[in-house]
């Protein structure tokens, strides 16, 4: 294994070769008195050789289970021998202590305990030993240890062989039904190799993950495993990327091994951009990435040199982030094909509720369509999480089964955070959020945009959110005309311009609104191409390069003229929601105050209750909306 002298990595990055190699250096310094049956060396008691430590005339230790040989600066007297011997005891100070005064020590290997006597001297010297690396483990900044020298080549990743049991299949995964379709066909890869080698074909050795975290995509590569009937390997990238160089690539190698003497099967590496980052945009970050680097070459390697196609080894690798991988990753023969494995739509999450709500007790009646309305953006591991905090809610409340309105809760709590009924407001901000809610209310209910309002609250949850406004949509909608962006960016404005109707001040409140709002009207001028001046042109460049690398400007070149305009038109379409909210909020003045009374006394409104109080606020006339908007 190379030793590598680089300059911008100084003695920080002291990896474990060169440890070990200095360590034989130094046994070989000690090897002409290492210990030698022919010649007796005098034994002296341990106290003695601690004094003469103390006194710094020790110059170089040899530690080993039975004894400690050393070397004297200088001799007592004329003539006296210079190397003496005494037996080691319990001493956990021994290598601070030899440190302290500058003595040169090495420990010897462990030997196999064959001819140890007593339970003592099996016991404590190999402490010793053991302090001693451990202490050389420590100097060099690197927690591992004795241990971690040992193993750091072996791939650490974990291998599940399907049995009937613990099988996982595609019945299991819920709500991805266009990955799974994509996946069938690998699963026959791994069944019937046979089929497609008598026509010619080459099987795939590679498949992408792409999806947001959550969306199930190890659970789906352990199904593909599953249907197949075929061992799973699986580790995570990170676990590749080690502080010793060339550990990863030995990782790589050792993986590689493994699987092979276990195909068919699949390694499954979960976050593949820990190791896959592409080198041009990585450079100079943090000076050296060339162990990165070589793990990366190694993966290559292994799939490219993989030929056997009797028995295919598939490698699935998961990640979020598809546009930092290295382009060489994605070349035909390693990672052709990609599978987005996407949040669940409505049915999806339908689904998926129906599986984890299998593993708790449901309540007669509980409406879990209800509940997969409700969580429109959720991925597979929130939902479980939600069912699992209902599970949780009910069963703080001593109740057996989990009724519909833990699950509403457990949404809140999921969406929003904790509950943090610690944290108090002052009276006067209170009564801030409490307009600032209304405000959004008053505006989602009369702006277009396909969400009711079914909730106000104004108990603070979570970290950030001191109150708010929960909009459930009335139906999944793929589609937002011009029109419902506007209202849903009037809506985040409502709670400002609440404020500056009622206080004629703003908060720090709205920050997150301003800044939802600002991505919304940015997406239609240079993403939806909405705007009547600029035209239907997409200023924004999305997708394809995304997907393969090179530069990441989100914008397209445009002129400086351009650029202008663009600005100026995201600055109108924000100043004319806002002048929209602000004249509902004035013509609907009333309402804001009675609103806003009602929510400082019961802190949340919900229901029926809130329809009723909604139902008789108004839209200002026309002319007036649009006086304000023009
Ligand atoms: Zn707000």
């Amino acid at each position: 294994m190379a030793i590598r002298q680089d300059d911008n990595r100084p003695t920080r990055r002291f990896g474990i070769v060169n440890l070990l190699l200095i360590g034989f250096g130094v046994l070989l310094l000690f090897s002409n008195f290492l210990p030698n049956p022919a010649t007796q060396v005098p034994r002296v008691p341990y106290s003695l050789f601690i004094d003469q430590v103390n006194d710094d005339n020790v110059k170089r230790a040899y530690i080993t289970q039975d004894q400690i040989r050393y070397e004297l600066t200088k001799p007592p007297e004329e003539g006296a021998p210079t190397v003496l011997s005494t037996t080691p005891i319990f001493d956990m100070d021994l290598p601070q202590r030899l440190e302290q005064h500058g003595v040169e020590f090495a420990a010897a290997p462990p030997k196999r305990p064959s001819f140890i006597t007593t339970a003592l001297s099996w016991v404590v010297p190999p402490l010793i030993f053991i302090l001693v690396l451990q202490f050389f483990a420590r100097r060099s900044g690197m927690g591992g240890g004795a241990q971690g020298a040992l193993s750091f080549t072996k791939s650490k990743a974990k291998v599940y062989v399907p049995d009937e049991e613990s099988r996982v299949t595609f019945a299991d995964v819920a709500g991805v039904d266009e990955a799974k379709t994509e996946l069938t066909e690998i699963v026959d890869f791994l069944k019937t190799p046979q089929r497609y080698m008598d026509i010619g074909a080459r099987i795939p050795k590679g498949v992408l993950l792409v999806g947001p975290p959550g969306t199930g995509k190890t659970l789906l590569s352990k199904a593909v495993a599953g249907e197949a009937s075929v061992p799973f390997f699986i580790i995570s990238g990170s676990e590749f990327v080690e502080l010793f160089v060339g550990a990863g690539a030995a990782r790589v190698r050792d993986l590689f091994e493994e699987a092979k003497k276990k195909a068919p099967c699949i390694i499954f590496i979960d976050e593949l951009d820990a190791i896959g980052k592409s080198r041009s945009g990585s450079m100079g970050v943090v000076g050296g990435n060339d162990e990165r680097e070589q793990t990366l070459n190694q993966l290559l390697t292994e799939m490219d040199g993989f030929t056997a196609q009797d028995k295919p080894v598939i490698v699935l690798a998961a990640t979020n982030q598809p546009e930092t991988l290295d382009a060489a990753l994605l070349r035909p023969g390693r990672f052709d094909r990609q599978v987005l494995v996407d949040r669940p739509d409505l049915s999806g999450r339908k689904m998926i509720l129906d599986i984890y709500g299998k593993k708790v007790k449901l309540a007669e009646g509980v409406d879990l369509d209800k509940i997969a309305q409700a969580t429109s953006g959720f991925a597979g591991a929130d939902l479980a999480n939600l069912v699992n905090e209902a599970a949780l809610l009910a069963a703080r409340a001593y109740r057996t089964t989990v009724e519909q309105a833990d699950l509403n809760e457990a949404i809140e709590r999921v969406v929003a955070g904790l509950e943090k009924k610690s944290r108090v407001l002052q009276p006067d901000e209170k009564k801030v959020v409490a307009y600032h809610e209304v405000g959004h209310a008053i505006v989602g209910h009369l702006m277009p945009g396909g969400s009711k309002v079914a909730k106000i609250s104004i108990v603070p949850r979570g970290m950030a959110a001191l109150g708010y406004t929960l909009q459930l949509p009335t139906e999944e909608r793929f589609l937002n005309s011009k029109e419902d962006l506007e209202g849903q960016i009037a809506t985040l404005l409502g709670g400002r311009s609440a404020e500056e109707v009622v206080f004629g001040e703003v908060t720090t409140g709205a920050a997150n609104d301003l800044q939802r709002a600002t991505d919304i009207a940015e997406q239609m001028i240079g993403t939806y191409g909405m705007s009547e001046t600029l035209g239907p042109l997409a200023y924004d460049k999305q997708g394809g390069s995304r997907f393969l690398g090179g530069n990441s400007n989100p914008r397209r070149a445009v002129s400086d003229a351009t650029a202008l305009e663009i600005d100026k038109e995201v600055r109108g379409l924000v100043d004319r929601a806002h002048d929209r909210a602000l004249a509902i909020l004035h013509h609907n003045r009333e309402l804001l105050e009675t609103i806003s009374h009602k929510i400082l006394e019961k802190e949340v409104i919900e229901g029926d209750e809130l329809k009723q109080l909604l139902a008789s606020s108004q839209l200002p006339d026309a002319a007036v909306l649009e006086g304000a908007a023009a």
